[in-house]
């Protein structure tokens, strides 16, 4: 079996590939290793691997591993995961970036909690791109209210959108949904407000999101293998 740094290696030469095919610069895509329901020890040895930036979905796990993990100086978490009112404050205070923030209620919330000491929280609105109901993510017609009043909030940074569209074995319709969420920052700019950011892509479709315009690919099961029941807190999937 392939080592955690071998594993490493080949998505990173998977995003490598993807932004040339793509005609994009070659440092415009980072790579956030996904970590949820993975141990500590696992970070910290893709740590010293070279990677800087984890994605955690769940609060108390986030919480943990941040205390955990403290002595790696240069490890930057970002939350990627449904975002509850009453949870805000562990990601206002262990987080570099939230990208789940969907609705003002949350925004207003880690603006109010992030600590004084630390730089803005960078944040991505996630929004919801293939309609479903069942979905979160804010609805596109209400994303330009939304980005406005969050791009007021003191203590935040508003950096960009973030998706997770609808699993499809159509690519186009894949593509469809992640050029939608590169429309609406276009569309955004067009209105002075202009973003860096499009988080999309995962570990089944980073080159169609790279394509399309991804800027950080967030990426589980490629790096540190299959989330089973036992270490899962969602389920089989
Ligand atoms: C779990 C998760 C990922 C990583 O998915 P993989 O298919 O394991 O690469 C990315 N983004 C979000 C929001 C996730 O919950």
């Amino acid at each position: 079996m392939a080592t955690i740094f071998e594993r490493w290696q080949g998505v990173l030469s998977r995003v490598q590939t993807a932004v040339i095919m793509a005609h994009r610069p070659t440092d415009s895509v980072t790579l956030l290793a996904v970590s949820k329901t993975f141990p500590s020890e696992a970070i910290a040895e893709l740590y010293h691997c070279g990677q800087r930036a984890f994605g955690e979905n769940y609060v108390q796990e986030l919480t943990e591993k941040s205390a955990a993990l403290s002595h790696l100086a240069e490890l930057e978490w970002h939350f990627i995961g449904p975002l509850q009112s009453n949870k805000t404050r562990a990601v206002a205070e262990h987080a570099a970036w939230a990208h789940s923030v969907d609705r003002l209620k949350i925004a207003e919330r880690l603006s109010a909690q992030r600590p004084n000491h630390l730089p803005p929280l960078q944040i991505c609105l996630q929004v919801n791109v293939s309609g479903e109901a069942s979905k979160s993510g804010v609805a596109p017609e209400q994303l330009a209210e939304l980005a406005q009043t969050v791009r007021g909030l003191p203590r935040l940074q508003l950096r960009g959108l973030m998706c997770i569209p609808e699993p499809t074995d159509n690519v186009e319709l894949l593509a469809s949904q992640f050029r939608l969420l590169a429309q609406l920052q276009h569309q955004l700019a067009d209105n002075g407000l202009l973003l860096d950011t499009l988080s999309m892509g995962m570990s089944a479709d980073l080159e169609t999101a790279i394509a399309e315009g991804a800027t950080i690919v967030r990426v589980g099961t490629a790096l540190f293998g299959a989330r089973t029941t036992s270490n899962s807190h969602e389920g089989p999937r």
